[in-house]
């Protein structure tokens, strides 16, 4: 049994603190928020949707206290090159359920968990000079901070980052009293999210969401371009000046969702947040002065923009091989060729894809992913859909869980083309062809004024 402190009760924290629990370790984590401090004085880290193999590793740990709140099936995509003007819409169905349960109640609930199986909890704020002290007394010290400044003891990994700035400003939003089922709304899934992609603006998203107080809503937020027309919400003060700002957003620039979203309200006074920061890889092995080294792990390992969805599951797939790699550990020595080697084999293993996916949906369409988002044009997203055009919306959204399915597709023309050929029986090229045609009608109906009817979501939409 090895002695291993923890710094951080978020979902990095407190599931690597259970499942090292599980293993027969004495575990403590020095937290600043105490579990209740979790439910009454900040707001949810991030919307923090988690896919289905993310979800597993609950399971395994018996902590999937919420599996039957907002089962959320599919993702429907709208894609706008110019502003005003839905270019393409995309519905993928999941193959398994994804859930976005408020990260408050889960931090409050796992920190219950975790006492009760023997984990036992500080509350304080951790410097410098007491990470010394913890590091000194264990035998492992893992800094799951979030994007806390005691961070600044992990040097950002230049090899593996590619961003030196925010590449957009973030306002999030936990929304009641709308529609849950949005299938007035072309949205064919019990529980889907929805994303609305600009290419000059930046993103919207709205994710089904399982409210901290008990019960459903949605999560939403803003992506905006640096300067770009999302780049509104500097000024905010409060949630509700926030959230006014959304409506007067919604209303000029996504007037298809605005019917859905006018009498929206803050689901909680906390329910909002505001900012930036820069996506990065750092170096996981941290040397404190005194020579002592500590771990990175989660998002002060690897932060992601929240574009893609893979924060949060990025933390599991950290905390799956660090699972891994101190089960094997026979000698029970964490010194730093051992977290080096254990950071290295999850991002060789799924880190590296899931840095490529979600980073390329902070650039220009590449050519592959292109063919791929034209290759889906007219799925539906039901379930008894066995087009051609289906699978290439389904392989997409399921990369959302898994970055190594189909990542390669999105980047490579070579891979994206033999994928479309896979699917279609080597008809890749006339899918092609005939999807760019009704596109192209779609579009000049728009011009005109008229429904987009080439399309199974015209009669839906405006
Ligand atoms: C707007 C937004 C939307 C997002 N949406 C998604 C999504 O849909 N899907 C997804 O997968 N990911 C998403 N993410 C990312 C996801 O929320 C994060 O990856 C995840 O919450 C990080 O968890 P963590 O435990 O590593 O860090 P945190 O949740 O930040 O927890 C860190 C903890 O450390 C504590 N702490 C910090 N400093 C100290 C200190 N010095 N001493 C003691 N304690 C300290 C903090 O109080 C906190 O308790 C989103 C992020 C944002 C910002």
């Amino acid at each position: 049994m090895s002695k291993i402190a923890i710094i951080g009760s978020g979902m990095s924290g407190l599931l690597a603190g259970l499942g090292l629990l599980k293993q027969g370790h004495d575990v403590t984590i020095h937290s600043a928020l105490s579990a209740e401090d979790w439910l009454t004085k900040v707001p949810p880290t991030g919307t923090a949707c988690r896919f289905a193999s993310s979800l597993d590793l609950e399971r395994e740990l018996g902590v999937n206290h919420w599996e039957n709140s907002t089962p959320i099936n599919g993702i429907h995509l709208t894609f706008c090159p110019k502003m005003g003007r839905q270019l393409i819409d995309l519905m993928g169905r999941l193959d398994r359920m994804a859930l976005a349960i408020d990260v408050r109640i889960q931090s409050y609930r796992w920190t219950h968990d975790f006492q009760e199986r023997g984990g036992k909890v500080i509350v304080e704020n951790v410097d410098l000079a007491r990470l010394e002290e913890i590091a000194a007394a264990a035998d492992l010290t893992l800094v799951a901070a979030g994007k806390g400044d005691i961070g600044r003891i992990f040097e950002v990994d230049k090899a593996r980052t590619v961003y030196d700035k925010p590449q957009r400003k973030l306002a999030m939003f936990v929304m009641k009293n709308l529609e849950l089922d949005r299938s007035r709304d072309g949205i064919p899934f019990e529980y889907g999210i929805k994303f609305n992609f600009f290419a000059t603006a930046g993103e919207q998203f709205s994710i089904p969401y399982w409210h901290k107080d008990g019960f459903q809503c949605w999560n939403a937020i803003f992506e905006a371009r640096p300067g770009g027309v999302f780049d509104r919400f500097d000024d905010c003060q409060t949630g509700e000046e926030l959230l006014a700002r959304v409506k007067e957003l919604f209303k000029q620039y996504i007037p298809w969702d605005y019917a859905w979203i006018r009498n929206a309200e803050l689901a909680d006074p906390k329910g909002w947040l505001k900012g930036a920061f820069t996506p990065c890889v750092k170096h996981p092995v941290g040397t404190l002065p005194s020579g002592r080294n500590v771990m990175a792990l989660g998002d002060m390992a690897n932060a992601l923009d929240p574009i893609g969805g893979q924060g949060a599951n990025n933390c599991y797939r950290q905390i799956r091989m660090l699972l891994k790699s101190a089960e094997a550990n026979r000698s029970s020595t964490f010194d730093a060729e051992w977290m080096q080697a254990t950071f290295d084999a999850y991002y060789e293993e799924i880190g590296e894809a899931t840095n490529a996916f979600n980073n390329l949906l902070l650039e220009k369409i590449t050519p592959a992913a292109q063919r791929i988002l034209i290759g889906q044009y007219g799925s539906d997203g039901r379930p008894d859909n066995a087009s051609v055009h289906q699978k290439v919306a389904n392989a997409f959204v399921n990369n959302f869980d898994d970055p190594n399915s189909f990542t390669r597709q999105m980047l490579e023309p070579q891979a994206s083309l033999k994928f479309m050929n896979e699917v279609s029986g080597g008809r890749a090229g006339r899918v092609d062809i005939a999807n760019k045609l009704k596109i192209g009608k779609g579009q000049i109906r728009q011009v005109l004024g008229l429904p987009r009817s080439s399309h199974p979501l015209a009669r839906m939409t405006p």
